[in-house]
């Protein structure tokens, strides 16, 4: 007997894909290595607006609600804090930040999720001089992989998937021992070794966050100046993060380092130790929309990739339209589908 599906790679794509999968009765397994971090070392924020452009983020009002109560239903499953309502608070630093952001409320679109005014900063640790608001939320991805993992533990191969030994029929893909109906590859920035993908023009853009702690700063929302102060509790906060787009490894870069630190010193004014350098490579394509959909020679090989940015909002939905794209035939919109791409595969 064959099972359903193979999914390569647990990221948030990953994951995304095995959660429809197991909630419309489909059989899986799951190959993943840790050979890419970006879910793991990610900021978990889900941030409604483009800050630098005071825009709504793209499709929000699809994304959003889809996000939050796909969440919400692994935090009940397994009563973990993993998703958390929480405020995002924007400095202002001079009179054109002020104004731009008072504009912004006469956009529809964004009322719903930025502060009606401008607020004093009244915490002496920050350097700010006005804050404005956004209604933000966090996900814990520690909690949500640490619960995930052990949920698919049945179905789960801690190892690197050798696209080599993958054989390819008609109606199904063999990978070693298994046969599977269809196989979808959600590896991430790791496409770039997949042979089925890897001229689809994923690119590679490095981030690295400082883990700081500070007794004294006390924060419970996030902060976001030049970069994104993000709690994690007992006094360690992210800090960060930083683009470059090279070299694409996964080691701490004393440049972002030394980005973020002189960031930092402007953001907040009280003491901090660095505990901490990570970083990940965000899968990212040149639209700046994920790809999602089948190869075009292979009707069982699928895929879920590029989100460079945003995954946290934007993967659970994106998985159920692969997923339905898959079993129910549903077109997939065109802004995301891997059609945009066929001329280079
Ligand atoms: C520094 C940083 C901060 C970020 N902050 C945020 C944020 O706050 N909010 C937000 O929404 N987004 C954020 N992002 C973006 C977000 O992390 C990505 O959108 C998301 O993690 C991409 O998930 P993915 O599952 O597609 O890829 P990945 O997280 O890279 O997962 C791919 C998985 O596949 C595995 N894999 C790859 N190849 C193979 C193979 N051959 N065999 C087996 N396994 C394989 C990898 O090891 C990995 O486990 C951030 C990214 C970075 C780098």
């Amino acid at each position: 007997m064959y099972k359903d599906f193979l999914i390569v790679g647990f990221g948030l794509s990953g994951l995304s894909v095995a959660r429809h999968l197991e909630l419309s009765n489909n059989s899986f397994d799951i190959i993943s290595d840790n050979s890419q971090r970006s879910s793991r070392i990610a900021g978990g924020i889900i941030n409604p607006v483009a800050v630098k452009r005071m825009k709504p983020a793209w499709q929000v009002e699809k994304y959003l609600p889809f996000a939050e109560s796909f969440y919400q239903a692994l935090d009940k499953q397994f009563s973990s804090d993993i998703y958390l309502n929480k405020s995002l608070n924007v400095f202002i630093h001079n009179t054109e930040q002020e104004n731009n952001w008072y504009e912004a409320l006469d956009k529809p679109r964004l009322k719903p999720f930025i502060s009606s005014q401008v607020y004093n900063n009244d915490n002496q640790n920050l350097s700010a001089d006005k804050i404005g608001k956004i209604k933000a939320a966090s996900v814990n991805l520690a909690h949500l992989f640490q619960n995930t993992k052990l949920h698919y533990q049945k179905q789960w191969k801690g190892e690197t998937f050798q696209h080599k030994d993958l054989k390819i029929d008609e109606n199904y893909v063999s990978y070693q021992k298994e046969t599977y109906k269809h196989i979808i590859f959600c590896e991430g920035f790791g496409v770039s070794k997949n042979p089925f993908f890897k001229d689809l023009g994923i690119y590679g853009n490095k981030g690295d966050y400082l883990i700081i702690e500070s007794k004294a700063l006390q924060l419970q929302e996030f902060y976001k100046a030049k970069y994104f102060l993000i709690p994690l509790g007992n006094d360690l906060y992210k800090f960060g993060a930083t683009y470059q787009r090279q070299p694409l490894i996964h080691q701490p870069s004393a440049e972002a380092k030394s980005q973020m630190m002189e960031a930092l010193d402007k953001m907040i004014k009280t003491p901090y130790k660095i505990v901490d350098q990570v970083c990940g490579i965000r899968p990212t394509t040149k639209d700046r929309r994920p790809v999602v959909g089948t190869h075009p020679k292979h009707k069982n090989i699928h895929i879920l990739n590029g989100f460079g940015s945003r995954g946290v909002m934007l993967s659970p939905k994106l998985g159920q339209t692969l997923v339905e794209h898959i079993l129910k035939k549903k077109t997939i919109d065109p802004e995301i589908s891997i059609q945009r791409f066929h001329a280079q595969i």
